[in-house]
């Protein structure tokens, strides 16, 4: 049920969990040789048919922890989250480093995707999405976490300063590691940290480092300043 697998469906090519997919959680982790949201006309089209939605919501992210409740006809345009228990709608989130984090109820079913870069990540904006979604009636217990690729602790060098904003936030000192004298942080480690704070005990980890892991991601340190890949989850149509 946990593994991740890389998939191809006409232009998208995506890690997923199959079992998560088969229970009507569509969901994607894109590589680089995926169209980027926003997406338009044809490449619109293609994305909505291929997963059987009728709507995608993207936003102008700002490393914050804004999460917005899709309802009907809601169109958000800046933030950092999206709620989701409408059937049909995507959430999409675009990441080069920074972590997609996607929260899944799917016996509610209810859905969130979250852009955790180290600032939103040192915000809480992923304990923040367990909040707003256990008070709209999802359990913890039957909740998973999914972790896109990022980068990670391997290639993640920081400051001083952001290393210590961690640890004076209560972070877990096993979020950094000292590599040949310097600070890596692992957002991912991070990430799992909160979600477990929140009572979520189910992570599916694609393990995967958007810096040192080939050719699949862009990858912003790496010099990648514009490019983005896609991150989507939503809840199937009847
Ligand atoms: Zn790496």
């Amino acid at each position: 049920m946990k593994e991740f697998v890389l998939e191809r469906k006409n232009d998208w090519e995506y890690y997923h969990v199959p079992g998560l997919t088969d229970a009507g959680i569509i969901h994607g982790f894109f590589t680089r040789r995926s169209p980027v949201s926003p997406l338009k006309g044809r490449e619109a089209e293609v994305f909505l048919d291929t997963f059987s939605l009728s709507d995608a919501i993207a936003l102008n992210q700002e490393h914050g922890t804004d999460i917005h409740v899709i309802g009907n006809g809601d169109r958000p345009s800046r933030g950092d989250g999206i709620l989701l228990y409408k059937r049909g709608i995507a959430g999409v989130i675009n990441t080069a480093d920074c972590l997609c984090v996607i929260l899944v109820d799917p016996g509610f079913p209810m859905v969130s995707i979250l852009h955790a870069g180290w600032r939103g990540t040192l915000k809480g904006i992923t304990s923040r999405a367990v909040g707003m979604m256990t008070e709209r009636g999802a359990a913890t217990q039957r909740m998973l976490a999914l972790m896109g690729p990022s980068i990670r602790g391997c290639c993640y060098e920081v400051g001083r300063e952001v290393a210590d904003a961690f640890l004076d936030a209560g972070f877990p000192g096993d979020i950094l590691t000292s590599v040949n004298g310097s600070l890596h942080l692992d957002l991912k480690t991070a990430n799992a940290h909160l979600v477990h704070e929140a009572g979520i005990g189910s992570i599916c980890d694609t393990g995967l480092c958007t810096y040192c892991g080939g050719d699949d991601f862009v990858s912003y340190r790496r010099g990648a300043r514009n490019a983005r890949q896609m991150n989507f989850v939503a809840i199937k149509e009847r």
